[in-house]
This record gives C-alpha cells, sequence and structure tokens, in this order.
C-alpha cells in the first residue's frame, strides 16, 4: 500500500487561498530572471483545496505512535506517559521567553529552579554536585568522560586512557570513550547475566580511566557484586562511571553514589518527564562526586545563602568548559523539576517499585512460552529470547515485533543486547495499568500459537500499517526523500 502524497491530492485550478490583484504594475518574469534560469514549464505544484489540504496533512500527523497512542515497551528507551502538567509548566512565559543574556537579577527564578534540580538530582544520586549541561544522554557519557580525563591528568596520571565496558553494555558507552580520544577494552559478562567481577579485575591495570557500567543492565539484571566492583576499580586507580540513563527502577530505593559510582548520567527525557522518540530536545545532567567537582562544566549554577542570591559561575579554573551553549536544555529542566515536585520523595520510591512490579509481573505471563535466558528476579526490563521451535520454523525476533505492530503496539528493542540470541528486550514501565499489560502479553502469546500455526503470517507482518516489511538495507542506503513526477509527465 502506498501513501497519497499531497502532490497526488486535487486538480488543476483548485486553490485554497485567492490571492489579492497585484497592485504594483506587473513585469514580465523575462526581465527580473536572466534567460537561462527560467523554466521552461510551471513547476507542478499541488493544487488542492484547504479542506484537503487540512484532511490530508491531520490523516499524516495520526500515523505517528506514540506513548500517547499506545503502549511502547520499547527496551532501555523508558517509553513512559509523561504527565500534561509538566508540559504546561515548562510552557509558562516566565521560563518559556527568558532569554539567556539577561541580567542575573532578572531570572533568579530560573536559576533558582535550576539549582534546586541539581540538589534534587544529587540526593536522588547520591552523588554532590550537577551539571545540566549536557542535551542527552550519550552528551552526558561524553562530559563525564572528559572530567575522568581531566582528574587523571590533573594528577599527573596521563597514562590513563583506557576504558573498560561490559559486552553488554550500552553502544553510546564504547562510542562515547572512543570519541574522547579513550582506547576501548571489553570484558565479558558471567554467566548470569552480570559483570565477571574476575574478568573485570583482570582487565583493570595502571593504563585504566575508568570503568563504565550499567546498573541496573542492560538486561535489567542488578550488578549485586557492585560494591566490590567499585573497590576493584578504586584500588587500580580508575573511577567508576554510571549510566544512569534507567533510573527507574531504582528511583527512591538505592543510589548510585553509595554504591561506589563516581559519576553518573541521567536522562531526564527517559526518567524524568520529558517525551522522547522524535529527536526532539533531551537533557543528560551529570552528577559527581565532590572530588571531581572542580572539573564541572562553566558556569555553574550556585547560591549565596549570605546575600540569598543564585548566580552563574564562570571562575573555574579546572573546568573542562562549556560542553552546550548557554546552560543546556532549559524547557526539560523545567519539566524534570516539576515531576520531581509533583510527584515527591515517597512518590519517587513508588515509581521504581511500580516499574519493577510491572516488569516482573509482564514476564511472569509470557515465561514459559518465550525463553528466559537470564531468569531470575528483573529490575524496570527484562530480555527474552523467541519460543523454542522458532528457529527451526525459520521464524525471528524481527516476525515476532513486526506481528505486534498488527495488534497495535510498538515492538519492543530488539536484537539488543548483542550476548542474547535473537533479543526482545521489553521495558512496561511504571505508568501501565494491569490490563495493558495482559493485553500486551495476550498478543505475545498469540503470536507465539500463530508462530506454529500459520508461520507466513508473522512472515508477512505487519499488514495493518501503512507500509509492511521495507527492505532495511535499500531503505537505508537509498533512502526516497523526494517526490518525483511520474517519467511520462515530467
Ligand atoms: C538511552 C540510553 C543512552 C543514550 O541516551 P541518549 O539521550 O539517547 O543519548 C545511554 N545508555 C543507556 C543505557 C540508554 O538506555
Amino acid at each position: 500500500m502506498t501513501e497519497t502524497l499531497i502532490f497526488e491530492l486535487g486538480a488543476s485550478g483548485r486553490t485554497s487561498s485567492p490571492l489579492p490583484d497585484c497592485d504594483v504594475p506587473a513585469r514580465p518574469l523575462k526581465e527580473i530572471i536572466p534567460a537561462g534560469l527560467l523554466r521552461k514549464k510551471p513547476p507542478g505544484l499541488p493544487e488542492a483545496g484547504e479542506a484537503e489540504v487540512a484532511r490530508h496533512f491531520t490523516r499524516l500527523s495520526s500515523l505517528n505512535y506514540g506513548v500517547d497512542t499506545g503502549f511502547y515497551p520499547l527496551g532501555s528507551c523508558t517509553m513512559k506517559y509523561n504527565p500534561k502538567i509538566n508540559e504546561y509548566a515548562a510552557r509558562l512565559p516566565g521560563f518559556a521567553r527568558l532569554h539567556p543574556y539577561q541580567a542575573e537579577d532578572q531570572v533568579q527564578g530560573a536559576l533558582r529552579l535550576m539549582y534546586e534540580t541539581q540538589r534534587y538530582l544529587a540526593e536522588i544520586t547520591g552523588m554532590d554536585e550537577f551539571t545540566l549541561q549536557p542535551a542527552a544522554g550519550a552528551h552526558g557519557e561524553f562530559a563525564g568522560l572528559l572530567m575522568i580525563k581531566a582528574y587523571h591528568d590533573h594528577r599527573g596520571e596521563t597514562g590513563r586512557r583506557r576504558v573498560v565496558v561490559p559486552d553488554s553494555s550500552h553502544g553510546t558507552n564504547p562510542a562515547t570513550a572512543a570519541l574522547c580520544g579513550m582506547e576501548v577494552q571489553q570484558v565479558r559478562s558471567g554467566r548470569d547475566g552480570t559483570v565477571d567481577l574476575e574478568a573485570l579485575k583482570d582487565a583493570l591495570g595502571p593504563g585504566t580511566a575508568a570503568v563504565m557500567l550499567t546498573n541496573p543492565n542492560t538486561l535489567g539484571l542488578f550488578e549485586r557484586e557492585i560494591t566490590k566492583i567499585a573497590e576493584a576499580v578504586h584500588r587500580a586507580g580508575a573511577l567508576l562511571y554510571c549510566d544512569g540513563a534507567n533510573m527507574n527502577a531504582i528511583l527512591g530505593i538505592s543510589r548510585p553514589g553509595d554504591m561506589g559510582f563516581d559519576v553518573i548520567h541521567l536522562n531526564l527525557h527517559k526518567t524524568f518527564s520529558t517525551p522522547h522518540g522524535g529527536g526532539g530536545p533531551g537533557s543528560g545532567p551529570v552528577g559527581v562526586k565532590s572530588g571531581l567537582a572542580p572539573f564541572l562544566p562553566s558556569p555553574a549554577v550556585g547560591f549565596d545563602p549570605a546575600g540569598g542570591r543564585y548566580y552563574l559561575d564562570y571562575d573555574r579554573p579546572l573546568s573542562i568548559g562549556k560542553v552546550r551553549s548557554f546552560y543546556g536544555n532549559f524547557g526539560v529542566v523545567v519539566r524534570a523539576y516539576a515531576y520531581i515536585r509533583a510527584v515527591g520523595g515517597e512518590g519517587l520510591r513508588q515509581v521504581g517499585e511500580d516499574a519493577v512490579i510491572n516488569a516482573n509481573y509482564l514476564l511472569s505471563l509470557i515465561r514459559g512460552t518465550y525463553r528466559v535466558p537470564f531468569d531470575r528476579r528483573c529490575m524496570h526490563e527484562f530480555v527474552v529470547s523467541p519460543p523454542a521451535g522458532f528457529k527451526e520454523a525459520g521464524l525471528h525476533t524481527v516476525d515476532i515485533a513486526k506481528r505486534l505492530m498488527d495488534y497495535g503496539y510498538h515492538p519492543p528493542t530488539v536484537y539488543f543486547p548483542l550476548i542474547v540470541e535473537e533479543a526482545l528486550m521489553v521495558e512496561p514501565t511504571e505508568t501501565e495499568s494491569r490490563s495493558t499489560l495482559d493485553a500486551f502479553a495476550g498478543a505475545l502469546l498469540e503470536i507465539a500459537r500463530e508462530g506454529f500455526e500459520n508461520p507466513q503470517l508473522l512472515r508477512e507482518a505487519p499488514r495493518r500499517t501503512p507500509v509492511s516489511r521495507l527492505d532495511e538495507v535499500v531503505a537505508a542506503r537509498k533512502p526516497v526523500l523526494r517526490w518525483r513526477p511520474p517519467a511520462a509527465e515530467e
């Protein structure tokens, strides 16, 4: 099925907006535009009535799938529902219309909001200081590793240029390390899916700058030996970096700072109520222990209790400098602030508990049909493989993912983490009701049955979407990004 394009709508001579008559003397185009640049034929622009145009674009807008239209269990992405009240807060003119060059005494409210958000995030993560500058998770990793590099260099340990990552790590971790000019060293996971402490110890040495970990890890498993890991990393003179993009599971329950992490980034656009997924603005604040605080990006937002004033502190000689224009994506910080204030400390803990309960409940409904490679209590998400027998029937994870679209769901994350064969990574989040989880599990079980009875149905899915299966290689290498009139009419 192909989509109707705006170019194919309407008919010659149809129009939406009659233009007024020209009230200046008309000059022939030939006198204004050099002959060589003039078109030989009219350009063939769409000619459609206003109602046709309005319906066309409204229909297109409804083709988007979002968390406001349905369940979106995209593992590691925390596609939870974002309360609309936080959008309202971010749009308040006093925030939305500020100019970044306004004088400090005119923006005390905004500075206070930033300062307090830094303090809340420090309290939530067990860190000492925060910066709100980085614009995304990967950007936070970048700022964090630059600080770690600056820290080692400042101590004269300029040889520390290696970053250790587990083989289950999010792709941004090794990519960030490489971008910072570091050498990446991968360590394999143990048989239970968590870090193999002995393998990690072997990897540590005088050249190690940092170990980057995610806890809970990308399999949704809590690293139970985290304090021993931290001890080993610190004994080797290295620092422990926490990829805190997925804080949802441990909010209000445990704190990376207490586990021994030295640096953490958070994704406000995952955990703290900013819609994401369309490439819109994000925010990846970074928290550090006090030893790293001098290296934080400049300016920092400070508070002078004697004068009762908030201020921007540019006087930071060891700072890694700016990582973003001005002060970061302020509107995202407003949403996070409103969210944290509305939910409160107890509420944050409940978010963590509900995220974990929802994931475990959903897993319990499909366990037995879908294979669970590392079967223990999961945290905010879990990873399964297709039912036994699917492979023999020539069916793959991608077929399950595509078929889920026919049931009206966004597919889970697929083929990640790489250490699980045919991975399906499901993160339901705390904002979903039991009936949604029941219905989704029902679809997964139904698809398992379909796979055995009518595998072709899965191979040809999706059928209820505007386009069915794309050749993903062609789509990536030779994307069709513009409409061309049929050759005969050109
Ligand atoms: C989402 C995510 C990131 C990257 O965050 P971006 O904002 O997309 O750059 C890093 N690590 C993990 C574990 C993530 O889930």
